[in-house]
């Protein structure tokens, strides 16, 4: 019998062999980070030091009252250089906090026994994964402590930890499954007891067997998790699409996992749980891979937040000088966002940065329609994504609305199989937008 799925998706090339082997290596300490005051969705913090200050590592620089918000640390020992608008990665100008590193480090682990769940309760577990500033590390970087606060009356059975990590190249969360499984499960622990939940799953995907047996062997028959082994498709690690392969439950258009009694966490997510309440550990690093066919040697690398695209780029021998055309993304192919320049620090969402020397996707010329439906018959929401990229760009706003424009999940299936290479998720993303600046509109008539 096959593995549990979704319906339609696609299987593109995967390269993980490039570093699904390779163990997390610690990238040497910046002498300089930049640090977003916004790394999340929601509301951008505000500085909570100045120019000229002394900071120690993991020292909050960064907070806002907003409920959906997460606040930023400091990712090195140091100094204030500056406050200034910086390159996002995400492809826009955001206030930074500059920080001058002095070569001090911190050992977060000394002295932290194994901790106690029972010792915590639900609320004080919410209220330190908010102030360690954690959010989703799979890429969405929307705030933990905010998924793990239901309104009143929704009830949350079950909490799905996604291992899924099925853009390609990507292995930063295959590789922290392989080596920290006993810090996944006990972070999966830790959300399940914050929001009451009495099941939890591991979703991981068939071609990640020593993950699979990694996380057995942590969870060693502890009957109220269970591990659910998915087929290797794109894009399983899609919110809905995990909860209805492993749950068969839908989510409806315009609701959340929670309307289905379901939260979704990434298993970094789950690590970083771990460190902010046995470590006390903000977070101030996380994995990245840096892979692609344009990088030197491709590694596994635990970075500080902060830390430029270049610098990490450097410690993987480079990039690859083909004389070709390059594209660096944070991210992975499918979803990643390509970047204008390398001068931009690794955020609390950098799973990955994918170097693509040639035959890139995103850069080729693009010809007519040819209505051969493979973008329909590889949409993972069953929606329209010709006819969706066409309104998009033309800004047409009711028939995007119409064909449910807004429903579509971002993953770039549709992009990838069209054969006359038409960027309909670039225009897709058009539409979503102009949908939501025509809301914005209407809320401040
Ligand atoms: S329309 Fe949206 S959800 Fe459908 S394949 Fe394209 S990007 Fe994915
Ligand atoms: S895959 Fe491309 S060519 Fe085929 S119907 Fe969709 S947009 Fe048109």
């Amino acid at each position: 019998m096959g593995h549990k799925t979704f319906e339609r998706g696609i299987h593109p090339a995967y390269y993980k062999e490039l570093t699904a082997a390779k163990r997390v290596e610690c990238a040497a300490l910046p002498k300089t980070v930049t640090i977003p005051l916004q790394q999340h969705a929601g509301a951008p913090c505000e500085p909570l030091v100045k120019k000229g200050d002394l900071v120690h590592e993991g020292q909050k620089i960064g907070d806002v009252k907003a409920f959906v918000s997460a606040p930023v640390h400091a990712s090195i020992s140091g100094k204030v250089k500056d406050i200034e608008l910086a390159q996002h990665p995400g492809g826009i100008r955001v206030l930074s906090v500059i920080i001058e590193g002095d070569g001090a480090i911190k050992d977060w682990e000394a002295g932290a026994g194994k901790p106690d769940l029972s010792s915590f309760t639900s609320e004080g577990i919410r209220e330190a994964i908010r102030e360690a500033g954690i959010v989703g590390m799979g890429g969405a970087a929307f705030p933990t402590s905010v998924k793990l606060a239901p309104p009143k009356g929704k009830t949350i059975e079950a909490v799905i930890l996604n291992g899924c990590e099925c853009e390609p190249y990507l292995t930063a969360d295959h590789r922290i499954m392989a080596e920290e499984p006993e810090k996944v499960v006990w972070g999966l622990k830790a959300l399940m007891k914050a929001v009451g939940a009495p099941k939890g799953f591991v979703g991981i995907e068939e071609n990640k067997p020593e993950a699979i047996k990694a996380i057995k062997e942590s969870l060693n028959g502890v009957p109220e998790i269970r591990i659910i082994v998915l087929e290797a498709k794109y894009p399983q690690g899609a919110e809905k699409m995990l909860i209805y392969a492993a749950l068969g439950r839908k989510v409806p258009s315009g609701k959340l996992p929670l309307d289905v009694g379901v939260i979704v966490n990434n298993v970094g997510t789950a690590a970083a749980v771990y460190e902010a309440l046995a470590c006390k550990k903000p977070l101030i690093e996380r994995i990245v891979t840096i892979s692609g066919n344009g990088v030197k040697e491709p590694r596994n690398l635990k970075v500080r937040i902060g830390t430029s695209f270049e610098e990490v780029l450097s410690q993987c021998g480079g990039i690859t000088a083909d004389g070709g055309e390059i594209e660096v993304l944070n991210g992975g192919p499918m979803m990643g966002i390509a970047q204008s320049t390398l001068n931009v620090p690794v955020v609390k969402g950098t799973s990955g940065i994918t170097v693509i020397s040639s035959g890139s996707i995103k850069s080729a010329p693009y010809e007519p329609c040819i209505k051969c439906a493979r973008c329909v018959e590889a949409c993972p929401m069953a929606l329209m994504p010709y006819k969706l990229g066409d309104y998009g760009r033309a800004h047409r706003l009711p028939e995007f609305k119409d064909w449910q424009g807004v429903s579509c999940i971002e993953c770039g299936c549709c992009s990838y199989v069209c054969p006359s290479k038409r960027p309909l998720l670039q225009w897709i993303r058009i539409g979503k937008l102009k949908v939501r600046q025509e809301a914005a509109k209407s809320v401040t008539k």
